[in-house]
């Protein structure tokens, strides 16, 4: 009678045990902008544009960590296909500042060590989220901004360009029609875990269309718009960045989780449409837990992103 009681509270204790979380060899997944954008403005040329745009990058993404490359390798190359790709708003295709000039900003964090990296306000580096790197790498500090960050990436062999380089025609367009209002959104993102069990988050911008002339968003601010912490989760976010700053939208994710226990998914829910959805902070995240868990969380109509895993997940989307 005493053992089958025993019995019955050791398996009733087994039972209540939450499942083991499937851990995964490697999981990615990309943004290129937030915002709420209306489907019916897309022609169905550009919904495939976009669509190809994030395939190509994921399909990068996705070679490399199955190769077994570091999540830090995978974050910055997926960054600088989506950088160099002027349908999204880094890189190349930036938004220009309400003077006319392009402003970009870009971090990268390795979860491994919480070691990070950032530029702000530069423009004349061709690749922002390489500059971030080396950062990272190659200095004592955080976040280099300006001609100081221009300088750095120069001297550590970063590729540079003319500052006309980021002229776009769409963009211009774009400042002149919307000198008024806040302009579309189109940042680009990575998170990956890697086979070792590392997770790195980077994230590059040309900001806001129409920002004032020296304003720096939540991009290259670590713990706001970039986090990555082995221990928890990596997190790129998009959106209206000066919420993402007052709300440190990516760290709470991942005090969420250590502190509090959340899950991936509640950690983003309870920050992107709880704390941040009661705010004007209009955006989503992508983020990828140390098991491999993705969370793709918006609380605008559309994110565009993509996602991949080793147990054969894999997809690209725009619209909510
Ligand atoms: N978060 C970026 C910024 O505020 C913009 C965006 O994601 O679209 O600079």
């Amino acid at each position: 009678m005493k053992f089958l009681f025993l019995f019955i509270v050791v398996m009733g204790c087994l039972a209540c045990q939450s499942p083991k979380p499937v851990q995964k060899d490697w999981a990615i997944a990309l943004h290129g902008g937030a915002g709420n954008m209306d489907s019916t403005k897309f022609s169905a040329a550009d919904v495939q544009r976009y669509q190809d745009g994030l395939n190509a990058a994921l399909q990068l993404g996705k070679q490399a960590l199955a190769a077994g490359q570091s999540a830090v390798d995978v974050v910055e190359l997926v960054v600088k296909e989506l950088e160099d790709n002027p349908l999204f708003n880094a890189g190349k295709g930036s938004v220009f500042t309400n003077n006319g000039r392009n402003e970009l900003d870009a971090a990268i964090m390795d979860g491994h060590n919480l070691n990070a990296g950032a530029v702000a306000g530069v423009g004349d580096i061709r690749n922002p989220v390489s500059a971030a790197r080396q950062v990272m790498e190659q200095s004592p500090h955080v976040l280099l901004i300006g001609k100081g960050a221009s300088l750095f990436a120069a001297q550590q062999g970063v590729e540079m360009v003319d500052s006309s380089y980021f002229f776009t025609e769409k963009r211009w367009q774009l400042l002149q029609r919307a000198l008024q209002k806040a302009g579309k959104n189109g940042t680009v993102g990575c998170v990956a875990l890697d086979q070792s069990g590392n997770l790195a988050a980077a994230t590059s911008t040309g900001g806001m269309n129409n920002k004032r002339y020296g304003r720096v968003g939540d991009v290259p601010v670590i713990g706001a718009g970039t986090y990555a912490n082995n221990q928890t989760c990596a997190v790129s976010a998009t959106g209206h960045g000066e919420y993402f700053i007052r709300y440190t939208v990516a760290h709470d994710i991942s005090a969420l989780i250590e502190y509090k226990r959340l899950s991936l998914e509640e950690a983003a829910q309870t920050v992107i449409n709880g704390k941040l959805s009661n705010t004007a902070g209009n955006g989503g995240v992508i983020a990828v837990d140390k098991y491999g868990n993705i969370v793709l969380e918006m609380n605008a109509s559309g994110m565009f992103r993509g996602w991949a895993d080793s147990e054969g997940a894999e997809g690209v989307a725009i619209f909510r």
